[in-house]
């Protein structure tokens, strides 16, 4: 499958880009930056969207794709997500209010919304487009998932915004096409009482949450790092032994 990195910062600056990740063009990860990235052209292919949780980094571009596409797509963009986040995003993001309501609203040309929420079912495996999700909880400030995402028999694991947790890694190890995870880490060690606060992870928690894995040949593909403390975090990261680690870049392109 192809994993284009649109945006994989923790925070915005110019020349960085929040949470948003490509699947074959149109299966989208998470919509931080995805407006400030993809062509209209490209923005019009998607079809699903999988939302980790409902923090703003992670779902700005909602609000201005369906501004951009509402009566200019040829079908309704299906969005995915776990139960509180999805009423989440209809009482306090399309409420009429901070934003229309692009659930409901339908053009001249376009008898859909742009936009269709959904409850996604917990651990379960559901087709999406030509891939197979199954969606199961971490442990963030507000509701947070992982996505275990399988597409041409390779399986990749998403995981969103996390502190430390357990039910992804179990079910991780037993998924034998597991080809790479994708894993924050937010904050540099010495801010470890912020992670920890904000469940997020540092580089020193990221490798206890990959020791829990157990699986040593599985790239961790390592995401949302603040820019404010990025070069710090990278030289923390590159201090970890044991496992394959790639620290993600926005624009990069990667064949899984
Ligand atoms: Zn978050
Ligand atoms: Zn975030």
């Amino acid at each position: 499958m192809k994993f284009r990195v649109l945006g994989c910062s923790g925070g915005q600056v110019p020349g960085r880009y929040l949470s948003s990740y490509l699947l074959n063009e149109s299966l989208l990860i998470d919509a931080g930056s995805t407006t400030a990235v993809l062509k209209l052209k490209e923005q019009q292919k998607i079809r699903n969207i999988l939302v980790t949780h409902v923090h703003l980094d992670h779902i700005m571009g909602l609000a201005t794709m369906a501004d951009n596409l509402c009566d200019n797509c040829q079908t309704t963009i299906n969005v995915w997500g776990v139960n509180e986040a999805i009423s989440g995003l209809k009482a306090s993001f399309f409420n009429g209010t901070i934003w229309p309501d692009f659930t409901q609203i339908t053009g001249n040309a376009q008898p859909w919304p742009v936009l269709t929420l959904h409850n996604l079912p917990e651990e379960e495996p559901m087709a999406i487009g030509d891939s197979t999700v199954t969606m199961v909880r971490v442990n963030h400030i507000v509701p947070s998932v992982a996505f275990f995402i399988e597409n041409n028999k390779k399986t990749l694991l998403h995981v969103g915004d996390t502190g430390p947790t357990e039910k992804v890694w179990s079910m991780a190890r037993s998924e034998r096409n597991l080809c790479a995870v994708v894993l924050e880490a937010s904050f540099p060690n010495r801010l470890q009482g912020l992670a920890d606060m904000s469940l997020h992870l540092t580089p020193q928690t990221l490798a206890r949450e990959v020791e829990k894995l157990g699986r040593p040949s599985v790239p961790i593909l390592v995401s949302h790092l603040k820019p404010q403390y990025r070069d710090e975090i990278i030289r923390e990261l590159k201090r970890l032994k044991g496992f394959p680690l790639r620290i993600l870049k926005d624009g990069d392109s990667l064949r899984l």
